[in-house]
């Protein structure tokens, strides 16, 4: 028996991938790391492979699906993501589920609502997860804020949100420009500054923690994007705990209830 948890196996560019955990459920959304580093990131909270029951994909880029062939076949594990996500994703060996946006799954004690983003993928979509009376949302490579998604993260007990790159960093850094544009644009990444306006219009008296997730290594600091994230919830007078996750490192566990 576990108690309820979110922790990030990794953020970033490096590799995403997020741990699920409600007593004896526990599943990863995103396998973006090796298989062996996926094991060896998940015991540090007491997971062993034999205690997921199932690996859920946002979407087909290799930050979130490098490990996923690998570690689903070796300890048999189902991969769930939209048809347009499993079709991309290399996993010859695996059993996939199809998920659609809309339509609640059922994995164990935990209830997963899949929902659109924008992010230029075949058929992305991030995560409200249930876990009994709490729930969690963990939303990265959103590309931009749409209604649907801030009705999706609306209210949950922890919001997993991306908080990308600085505006500034970004201009002034080093990328090539159509790569600053892509970034930029509605199907790319969301910024410090979209992440606050996100956070300030889904956080409600029932939330307790915010984690900013996929921060650039090349274009944002976690101080960059604790404050700009932070002035904005301040702004609109939401109190909740703020966390950065950094690039590549471990993070949680978020207790959910
Ligand atoms: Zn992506
Ligand atoms: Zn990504």
């Amino acid at each position: 028996m576990h108690d309820s948890f979110v922790s990030v196996l990794s953020s970033g560019s490096c590799g995403n991938s997020f741990l699920v955990v409600r007593d004896g459920s526990a599943i990863l959304v995103d396998a973006g790391l090796s298989a062996r580093e996926l094991e060896r990131r998940m015991s540090v909270f007491g997971i062993g492979p034999s205690e997921i029951e199932a690996v859920v994909l946002t979407h087909e880029h290799t930050d979130h699906v490098r490990g996923a062939r690998r570690f689903c076949a070796d300890n048999r594990i189902k991969a769930f993501g939209t048809k347009g996500t499993l079709s991309l994703t290399p996993l010859e060996g695996v059993e996939g589920v199809p998920i659609k946006a809309g339509d609640t799954v059922l994995i164990g004690d935990l209830a997963l609502e899949p929902f659109s983003v924008m992010h230029l993928a075949a058929e992305p979509v991030a995560f409200k997860i249930k876990a009994g009376d709490s729930s969690v949302a963990i939303a990265s490579d959103l590309g931009c804020v749409t209604e649907e998604v801030v009705e999706h993260m609306r209210g949950v007990d922890l919001l997993m949100l991306e908080a990308n790159y600085d505006e500034d960093m970004l201009a002034n850094g080093s990328y090539p420009n159509f790569l600053k544009n892509a970034i930029r644009s509605k199907h790319g990444h969301l910024s410090n500054a979209d992440a606050g306006l996100l956070s300030s219009a889904a956080v409600n008296s029932r939330t307790k923690d915010v984690v900013l997730v996929h921060l650039s290594m090349e274009n944002n600091t976690p101080q960059l994007a604790r404050r700009a994230v932070g002035e904005s919830l301040r702004r609109a007078r939401k109190k909740v705990s703020l966390h950065v996750a950094e690039h590549g490192a471990v993070g949680g566990p978020h207790r959910l209830a």
